[in-house]
Order: structure tokens, then sequence, then C-alpha cells
């Protein structure tokens, strides 16, 4: 459960004031916000690019196990999708010209019109 900053009340996650001391919370509890939390024993704080730079001046740093203004130190290319195969990029240009194909067809058929006269 998480707790208020300020007085260690209880909280919902979706809260955005402490029910107890009417704290305004704008880091926790906003609809639609992401809440990035650990998987292991480490900290977020520990991977965290704003802990890595110094910007962070939350209470729960760092320590945070929760938060919603994680961001990972990982470069971005860490986390892209591997290369397309030879065969997945030979597949993407014959969707991408579907004219060139068309046009290949028939002179393909032609072709072979033409041979089997
Ligand atoms: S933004 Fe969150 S995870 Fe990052 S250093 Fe601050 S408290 Fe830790
Ligand atoms: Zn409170």
């Amino acid at each position: 459960m998480l707790s208020c900053p300020r007085c260690q009340a209880p909280i919902e996650p979706t809260a955005i004031q402490c029910p107890r001391c009417q704290l305004t919370l704008k880091a926790h509890g906003h609809p639609g916000m992401t809440l990035h939390r650990t998987e292991g024993d480490e900290a977020l704080c520990a991977t965290c690019l704003y802990d890595t730079d110094d910007t962070c001046n939350f209470p729960q740093r760092p320590t945070a196990t929760t938060c919603t203004l994680y961001r990972s130190v990982k470069p971005a290319e860490d986390l892209a999708l591997p290369d397309p195969s030879f065969g997945q990029q030979i597949n993407f240009w014959l969707r991408s010209h579907p004219g060139l194909m068309a046009l290949g067809g028939l002179l393909l058929l032609s072709l072979v019109l033409v041979l089997v006269r």
C-alpha cells in the first residue's frame, strides 16, 4: 500500500490528495499516469536517469520502489526491436510497392504468352 510522503497515512494509488493531512499528491495517483514498480530488491532510483543526473528531489529518492517519473538510464537502442531479416525486408518492400508488383506481373504474363505461342 502506498503512503503519504508527509504523514505516512495509507493512500489509494489513485488518490490526488492525502485523506489525513490534505497534502496534494503531485506525482502519485494521477489517473492515466504509469506507476513504475521495482521488479527485484533494487530500488528504481538505481537505474533512473533522474538519479544519475541528480535532478530528482522526490522524498522517496534513492529508495523508491514505485515512482511515476521513473525513466530508465538504459539507452533507447537496447529497447529497440531487432533489425528485420532479409526476408522481412523483401516482404515489406513488396507490400509497399503494389504498383510495381502489378506491372511486373503483367510483364511476366505477356512474356509467358509470347513464349507459349
Ligand atoms: S524520479 Fe523516482 S525513480 Fe527516479 S530518482 Fe526520483 S524517486 Fe527515484
Ligand atoms: Zn498525509
